[in-house]
């Protein structure tokens, strides 16, 4: 089959390799249909995530066909899924109690020492995500190999289209638990920092959950205007003073509850550093948390904090006496998917959650090489690029 492999920095090819095949008997084997490129891929890409190998297969937002299935898997051939990116046992303490991006048992034994390290406890297993999440092959490629199948897939309705349904693999989840996260009353003002994919979906989210007043922050004109377009008020970080304006526009008081769909951006995440940890058990680089900071300052005394951008490493001078001070609450985490995929298909059902806007570009798989340097370099343009397998090549 044709995939999408890793070959170092800022190198990635479609190559011939081989097929997948059922190896566990609650397994299933995907043809994928649409797959997306995302913004935490670029950490792959820019080479600032360790463990990623030479040849391994990339991608964690796919959906597609079922065509074979294992012994114990509950889907069925021909039946239409969406795929959380999250691998998760369904059997283990944290995926009992629906904390499935916490799951025990999908990141093998000899691939958990790594993260082990780094954490104090093993990541679970994540499709297309190095060695560090278990050196699964992800979906960006014609066909992809899903582990526990009778636990993460949703089936999804013929008459919904792929690019009504993709993003409830990673991204549109991921927006809505940030907004769970910063737990929006009516009436709430609530920040939003990044208005990449992950921020507008949290600011469409809270919107959808009742908050009185949004405010989108970022530099990108046009990710700004969509913003704009869902119903934010929007901050120019590069022409405005971040906490005066959100302090004005709160009435002097501070917003209730700040986002950080930023993350450590593909600048912080010093991967020299993460290796000699986990070598030595020596010092940790920095991720880069300005966003993160900046929120935290902002945010009313007794707020709340959600970061659903993704960090990896460690930070310096992190504002620790602000958020004691002021009594903040803060929660983060990668998305629980399973736990949001019912309801979330049921809103995307009815018209309260349409993400089709985001998508800027679609192109065949074969040019998926294409899609991540345009994804890299023209982020105002290029929000959202869907790969098609089956897609005629426009070049
Ligand atoms: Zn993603
Ligand atoms: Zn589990």
């Amino acid at each position: 089959m044709r995939a999408l492999t890793f070959h170092g920095t800022k190198d990635v090819r479609v190559e011939t390799v081989d097929d997948p095949e059922i190896v566990n008997s609650r397994d299933a084997i995907i043809k994928v249909t649409s797959t997306a490129i995302c913004g935490s891929d670029l950490h792959l890409y820019d080479g600032v995530i360790p463990a990623v190998q030479t040849g391994d297969i990339l991608g964690h937002e796919f959906m597609g066909e079922v065509v074979e299935v294992g012994a114990d898997s509950t889907l069925e051939k021909g039946q239409r899924v969406v795929v959380p990116f999250t691998i998760s046992c369904g059997g283990c303490f944290h995926c009992k109690i629906e904390q499935f991006s916490c799951c025990e048992n999908s990141n093998p034994a000899e691939k958990q020492d790594l993260s082990a390290t780094l954490y104090g406890h093993p990541m679970a297993g994540l499709f297309g995500y190095s060695h560090l999440t278990g050196g699964y092959s992800g979906g960006q490629a014609e066909y992809v190999r899903v582990p526990f199948s009778d636990v993460g897939p949703i089936a999804v309705p013929d008459h919904l289209e792929d690019d009504k349904v993709l993003f409830l693999s990673d991204i549109l989840p991921t927006g809505w638990m940030g907004a769970e996260n910063a737990e929006i009353q009516p009436d709430d003002t609530v920040a939003v920092w990044g208005c990449g994919p992950v921020g507008l979906f949290a600011i469409q989210s809270a919107i959808v959950m009742g908050a009185s007043k949004v405010i989108a922050i970022d530099h990108y004109p046009h990710r700004l205007e969509l913003a704009k377009q869902m119903g934010a008020e929007t901050i120019d970080f590069r022409h405005t003073d971040v906490r005066e304006a959100l302090m004005e526009m709160s009435g002097g008081i501070g917003v209730d509850a700040v986002i950080d769909a930023v993350g450590m951006e593909a600048h912080g995440f010093a991967v020299d550093n993460l290796l000699d940890i986990a070598k030595q058990t020596v010092g940790i680089g920095a991720d880069r948390a300005k966003a993160l900071k900046q929120a935290i300052l902002a945010v009313r005394p007794g707020g709340r904090v959600s970061i659903p951008g993704v960090y990896g490493g460690m930070t310096d001078k992190f504002p620790l006496g602000a958020l004691m001070e002021k009594g903040l609450q803060v929660r983060t985490g990668q998305t629980h998917v399973q736990r949001y995929l019912g309801d979330l298909l049921s809103k995307i059902e009815d018209g309260t959650l349409d993400t089709t806007f985001l998508i800027s570009h679609r192109l065949p798989l074969e040019e998926a090489a294409t899609g991540y340097k345009n994804f890299r370099e023209k982020q105002d343009s290029w929000t959202k690029v869907v790969l098609k397998p089956g897609m005629e090549t426009t070049q």
